[in-house]
């Protein structure tokens, strides 16, 4: 995990810029701004597999409920009434 521009790691970027055309892109140009490195072929596969979790309204996947939290707030200016238990998840999607 390299953290980057106040990120925790690519990963991270990614999932906080879901708004943006090419989130990996533009992840990828950030932390090589910053840090004068690309990020790694593993660090790109871990932002980009498609995770478990699905966001409702752009139908982005996220790798956890965490991400999907902070993918909702950055992406659609929304938050999660509150943290999910495991195994909420579905049931919390299909709601919306
Ligand atoms: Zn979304």
């Amino acid at each position: 995990m390299s953290p980057f521009a106040g990120y925790e790691d690519f990963a991270d970027c990614v999932a906080k810029n879901q708004d943006k055309q090419n989130p990996e892109a533009f992840c990828a140009w950030l932390q090589h701004q910053t840090t004068g490195k690309w990020p790694t072929e593993e660090a790109i596969q871990k932002a980009t597999s498609p995770g478990p979790e699905r966001c409702p309204i752009c139908n982005a996947s996220l790798r956890t409920p965490e991400r999907l939290r902070v993918h909702m707030f950055h992406a659609h200016g929304r938050d999660l009434p509150r943290p999910r238990e495991p195994g909420e998840t579905n049931r919390l999607i299909q709601a919306c």
